[in-house]
Order: C-alpha cells, then sequence, then structure tokens
C-alpha cells in the first residue's frame, strides 16, 4: 500500500463531512443504529473473499493450536466493516472484546490499565492506532511482543518501573492511514488485512441482508439503485437504506420499487452515481465556470463557496477514485466523464449556457 495514502479521515474537513449523506464517517447516532445491522459471524460478513478466506484459516489455525492468535491490522478507508471485523473474530473465537481507540489513550499509563486488566485470549481492539501518543506506542509494542508491561511507581528521580506479565491476548488494531504507523508496530501484527471498496454486486447483497434485517420489503433491482449510489461503502449503503425505509413508511409502501429509491434519495441530492451537491456544484464549476480547467484548488473552492481543505479531504478523493476530476501540477481538470456526467460535450461553448 502507498505509504502516503490518506483515507480523508483527518480531522479536517469532519463538520463539513458530518453533514453529509454521502460521508463514510458515521453521522447522527448512527453508531447505535449500526449495531443492529452488523453481522456477528465471519459467514454473514459480505464481500471481501480474498480477506475472509485469509482470515478464516488464520483463525481455524489458532482454534486447532489452542492459543489466542497473532496480532491483526486491518487497515482501509472508514465504513468499510474494520470494526466489525473485529467484532466477528472475538465472536468467533469466543472471547470477549476490550475496545478503544488512538485517541481515546492520551497517557502510556491509561493504555498500561487498560492491558494490565486482560484476561488470557481477550481481544483488545484499537480503533484509529495510528492516532495513539508516541510513549503509548512504544508500550504497546513491548506489550505485544513479550506479553509485558512496565509500570511506573512513584514520580522524579525516585521513580522506578515494575514489569508486569501479562496473559496471551490479541491486538486487533484498525487504521485509515496505514502509512502513518511506525514500523515497529507495524511489524507486530503477524496478519495484515486491506479492505478495498465494495463492487456494486456486493453491496447489492449487503443491503438484501439489511433490509432483511429492518424488515423493509425490496423489489428486484431496489437495492441496485441504493448500491449505485453507496460510494463502494457499506455505512453508506446501510444509510441510504435507512433513507429508503423512511420513505417507505412515510408513503405506506408495502415494497420498495426501483422508482421509489430513485424518488427517495434524489430528495436528498444524491444522484445516479452517488454523487451529492457538493460533488455537483464543484464539477459545474471547472466545467462551465472554467471550461474544463485546469482550475487551482482555492479557486475552486472560492467558486462553490467552501473551504479549500473541505473540497480537497471531501469532496475529491471520490471525485479521482471514480475518474470524473484529475489532479494535475497545474491544478484540477474534468475529465470527459464528468462532461458527459453534467450532459455536457467538452466541445460546447459554455459561457452560451447561461
Ligand atoms: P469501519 O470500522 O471500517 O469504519 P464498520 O465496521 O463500523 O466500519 O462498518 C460500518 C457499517 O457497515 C456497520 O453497520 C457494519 O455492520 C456494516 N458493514 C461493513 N462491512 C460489512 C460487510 N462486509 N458485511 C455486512 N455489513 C457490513
Amino acid at each position: 500500500m502507498n505509504e502516503s495514502l490518506d483515507f480523508g479521515t483527518s480531522n479536517t474537513g469532519a463538520n463539513e463531512e458530518s453533514l453529509r449523506m454521502v460521508s463514510s464517517q458515521p453521522i447522527g447516532n448512527e453508531p447505535v443504529s449500526d449495531e443492529e445491522l452488523r453481522p456477528h459471524v465471519l459467514d454473514g460478513f459480505i464481500g471481501q473473499p480474498r480477506l475472509k478466506a485469509q482470515l478464516q484459516l488464520f483463525l481455524d489455525a489458532a482454534r486447532k493450536r489452542d492459543v489466542p492468535p497473532d496480532h491483526i491490522l486491518l487497515a482501509g478507508p472508514p465504513g468499510l466493516g474494520k470494526t466489525t471485523l473485529a467484532m466477528i473474530v472475538a465472536n468467533e473465537l469466543e472471547v470477549p472484546i476490550r475496545v478503544t481507540s488512538g485517541p481515546a489513550v492520551q497517557h502510556a499509563g491509561d493504555l498500561a490499565s487498560i492491558l494490565s486488566s486482560l484476561d488470557t485470549g481477550e481481544v483488545l481492539f484499537i480503533d484509529e492506532i495510528h492516532r495513539l501518543p508516541r510513549a503509548a506506542e512504544e508500550l504497546l509494542y513491548i506489550a505485544m511482543e513479550d506479553f509485558r508491561v512496565d509500570v511506573m511507581v512513584g514520580k522524579g528521580p525516585g521513580a522506578s518501573s515494575i514489569p508486569l506479565t501479562l496473559p496471551r491476548f490479541t491486538v486487533i488494531g484498525a487504521t485509515t492511514r496505514e502509512g502513518m504507523l511506525p514500523s515497529p508496530l507495524r511489524a507486530r501484527f503477524g496478519f495484515t488485512a486491506h479492505l478495498d471498496f465494495y463492487p456494486h454486486e456486493e453491496l447489492e447483497k449487503l443491503i438484501d441482508r439489511s433490509a432483511n434485517v429492518l424488515g423493509v420489503n425490496l423489489d428486484e433491482g431496489s437495492a441496485h439503485e441504493m448500491a449505485l449510489r453507496s460510494r463502494g461503502t457499506p455505512r453508506i449503503a446501510n444509510r441510504l437504506l435507512r433513507r429508503v425505509r423512511d420513505w417507505a413508511i412515510v408513503h405506506d409502501l408495502i415494497v420498495v420499487h426501483p422508482a421509489d429509491v430513485k424518488e427517495a434519495l434524489s430528495l436528498y441530492q444524491i444522484d445516479s452515481e452517488g454523487l451529492d451537491r457538493l460533488d455537483i456544484a464543484v464539477l459545474n464549476a471547472i466545467v462551465r465556470n472554467f471550461n474544463g480547467g485546469p482550475v487551482g484548488l482555492n479557486n475552486l473552492a472560492a467558486m462553490v463557496g467552501e473551504e479549500s481543505e473541505t473540497v480537497e479531504t471531501v469532496c475529491e478523493p471520490y471525485l479521482v477514485r471514480e475518474g470524473f476530476l484529475v489532479r494535475t501540477p497545474k491544478g484540477r481538470v474534468a475529465t470527459q466523464k464528468a462532461w458527459q456526467h453534467l450532459g455536457l460535450t467538452p466541445s460546447d461553448d459554455v459561457s452560451k449556457l447561461f
């Protein structure tokens, strides 16, 4: 994986991001509603077939050897199932799971007290592990390798450290920025899994499964319409499904037809490719105001009335990934696909459009 790959979870633009229906970060009370949709066994985890096969083998071997498995690192963009997989691993191994995150650990001592209270075989899930403070990271290397923590007793020159032996446990780290993990920490993981964006067919299966759980009756083709708009991300797929469910409830629908999905989601200004109002504003600005570009980021941001950072971290990653926009040394350029999506051709004289 590219070391500098940033999946866009830095704090920059986070507020703007959290307002968007197509955000890959949880919004509102979703952390709670996500729970009911989480599969609990590996079989129920949709897609990512290679990763599932690797993990299955890894867990089977640990079970046969009757020892806790090696530490596991899950890397990939937000909303693709890292937390879900961590819960599944603990459930499949029938062991408890303790959950914390890099930002929640403020001092090495916080981590030391979690580690020293773990039971044999327990899973310690550390979300956003790349955001652990440096001192905590160092403590974690030792704990992961030697199953020991040094507990500091006293303060100042008289302080001393007492080594405490820990039971064998398994750390599952999740990160959206694998490149930010120091290599000694990365080297402590016996198994690293990279989660990829999901193809439409897998998202369709996921939506069908979630619709079953939520009791939404989808007609043929309805899951497909939602999958097209989900940006390859299960969290977004589940969110769109919930909004479609609202629509069905309000309109007293017994079965949700594809036309209902289109209508419900266009109310939220999400188009057939999963682009929302801001994405379209960015493409429109490049195409209509700058004749397709190149245009500098600051000019572009001013044109759509957003901060440059918002455009760069919130909109652009998906537009670039889907081939609507390219970043060149001279600025942003709209691709042929972007023109077509807006119903224009690059030869149109854009000045006539107003
Ligand atoms: P992450 O930790 O990577 O941000 P989560 O594990 O919290 O993502 O997943 C977000 C939501 O998507 C959860 O409701 C989860 O149940 C659902 N989800 C993610 N991946 C899958 C999958 N492969 N199969 C079924 N549901 C999934």
